[in-house]
């Protein structure tokens, strides 16, 4: 299949071909047809399946499509010109947006916008803009006085503006809900709701997700109308490229050193480390500098400015070792990630996936290896039920754990992956025949309480 014969605008097509982009993805070729045709559509798929481009290149080619039609009535600028011609007093024309993208979090709303500006590349007018918590009230002001066809943003900053009067969303066509399970973790569905109630009933709606199941399946539900239901390969099948494995550590300082170790992999390009809390990903990150790494922390206590400096750092290789929090991570597409490393294991089984989503992208091969202290078995054993396999466990010579991993995880036996020989090879995986078992407990991983990014309904710090 190739995009042309999807019937996508010869604009876009242009604009994918020097992307470098052959063919759809899985994902693309089921829902640009249907979203062509103005369908909703409930779509569960992964990070990295090229999810962005399936709802976002449809609307774009309604856009262009709607461009080359001769234009009626005039837009908001043009009016807000002819009126200062007039000499009428210069009043504030709210933002009225045809599409609006909801995202979870800051990262993943900015890769849409870029995603966004790359494929409308050769468009004529198409204007997209984030609006995010953290970005300074000001400048979000002249982006909206722009009036952007295309609204990505973060729920909460969202409404801010709403109740301001500055968006008007009488002219929306299409609403999408990327992630929308991870915004239902973060505790946005009040703001969910009162959004897609501002919105018109005859938008599109398009909702994304890893799950359809339970809260999410039934949100989707209430805002679709006869929605296409497209289930791309399950969490079972994703990540065949990422070679997975677990270390065993006894303590701290093994931990560290074990890190320090991994770290020093001759085939490490770039590394993402997860630490559960903004301290360690802090303190790492500066022990990781003293050691002589190009390592730098990212995590939701820093300004928008400081998260997109260390970002644009990772993305151009000055840094090496970005040591992470899970909300901050969310989303970062960077070809360079060779390496993702669990120094703590993550409170959320799906949060796994996301984080080794960092690295294997755009067809490359990835490893990602998770560093587990023996009172961690039951936490793996439930991300191994959730992505239905089961993670090897390896040794590494000269850093064995004191008690036998054996202990641990009777089903395992200790291999002898060095670090070096991991290209190309698939983990040694046994498919649990269960369906995954429902979460009793409303997902929550550890009892304990939360110090990470995510407060205890996942709410996230500094979101607003
Ligand atoms: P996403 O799932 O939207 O985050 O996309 C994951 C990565 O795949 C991004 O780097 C995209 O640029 C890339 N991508 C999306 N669609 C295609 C395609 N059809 N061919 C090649 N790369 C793609």
């Amino acid at each position: 299949m190739t995009f042309e014969s999807l019937g996508l605008h010869a604009s876009i097509i242009k604009a994918l071909t020097e992307s470098g982009y052959t063919a759809p993805t899985g994902v693309q070729a089921q829902a640009i047809p249907a979203a062509i045709e103005g369908r909703d559509m409930m779509v569960s798929s992964q990070t990295g399946s090229g999810k962005t481009a399936a709802f976002m290149l449809p609307a774009l080619h309604k856009f262009a499509s709607e461009g080359d039609q001769p234009q009626t009535g005039r837009t908001p600028n043009q009016e807000a010109q002819s009126a200062r011609s007039r000499g009428d007093r210069p009043r504030f024309k709210p933002a009225q947006p045809k599409m609006l993208v909801l995202t979870p979090t800051r990262e993943l709303a900015l890769q849409v916008t870029t995603s966004t500006d790359k494929y409308g590349a050769f468009m004529k007018r198409v204007k997209a803009v984030s609006i995010l918590g953290g970005m300074p009230y000001p400048k979000q002001m002249q982006l909206l006085a722009k009036n952007p066809e295309i609204l990505v943003a973060t729920p909460g900053r969202l409404i801010d503006h709403m109740e301001s009067g500055k968006i008007d969303f009488s002219q929306l066509q299409i609403l999408v809900l990327d992630e929308a399970d991870r915004m239902l973790d973060m505790g946005f569905i009040d703001d969910i709701e009162k959004i897609v109630a501002a919105t018109p009933e005859g938008r599109q709606t398009m909702l994304f997700s890893a799950t359809l199941d339970g809260m999410v399946g039934n949100m989707a539900k209430r805002i679709t109308k006869d929605a296409l239901i497209i289930q791309i390969a399950s969490s079972a099948t994703k990540h065949e490229n990422i070679k997975q494995c677990i270390h065993f550590v006894d303590d701290l300082s093994h931990k560290n050193r074990m890190l320090d170790h991994l770290l020093r992999d001759e085939t490490l390009d770039q590394a993402v480390v997860f630490t559960a809390t903004k301290r360690d990903a802090d303190t790492i990150a500066d022990r990781l500098n003293i050691a002589g790494f190009a390592a730098a922390a990212l995590h939701g206590d820093m300004h928008q400015g400081a998260r997109n400096r260390t970002l644009d750092g990772l993305r151009r290789g000055q840094i090496r070792v970005l040591v992470a929090t899970d909300v901050a991570a969310r989303g970062i597409d960077v070809p360079g990630i060779t390496h993702v490393v669990n120094y703590d294991l993550p409170k959320f089984p799906e949060d796994y996936v996301h984080r080794i989503g960092r690295t294997g992208r755009a067809g490359r091969n990835g490893i990602a290896v998770s560093l587990v202290n023996h009172a961690e078995s039951m936490n793996v054993k439930r991300i191994e039920r959730f992505i239905k396999q089961l993670i090897p466990v390896e040794v590494i010579e000269g850093y064995e754990p004191k008690r036998s991993a054996s202990t641990s995880r009777p089903n395992h036996k200790p291999g002898g992956w060095k670090p070096g020989d991991n290209r190309n090879s698939k983990p040694g995986q046994r498919t649990f025949s269960k369906p995954n078992a429902p979460r009793k407990d409303g997902s929550s991983f550890n009892k304990g309480p939360r110090t990470g990014d995510a407060g205890a309904t996942r709410r996230p710090f500094g979101e607003r």
